[in-house]
């Protein structure tokens, strides 16, 4: 998964950058990685028929290591919040 584009760059390093590249695999995990459904999802234990169909949409049939790709996006961001708001 590539997470080259300008818009990645910048929210590696600032965990509330809100901009995004169109057609970047990366730039769409960090926006799933932020949507209702996946906190719904999260929550409940289980894909909400919404968060799943973007992901379907986004990664394709194959769309499990997307879902791993959008929790480890999740949990890198409140990292990197924690650590900003120290
Ligand atoms: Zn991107």
């Amino acid at each position: 998964m590539s997470n080259d584009c300008p818009d990645c760059t910048q929210a590696r390093l600032i965990w509330h950058w809100g901009a995004y590249h169109d057609g970047c695999k990366g730039c769409q995990t960090r926006a799933l990685s932020k949507c209702l459904g996946f906190w719904q999802s999260q929550r409940n234990g289980r894909l909400s028929t919404e968060y799943r169909a973007a992901l379907q949409t986004i990664f394709g049939e194959d769309w499990t290591p997307g879902h791993e790709a959008v929790k480890a996006e999740a949990a890198r961001i409140e990292q990197l919040k924690k650590g900003a708001s120290q």
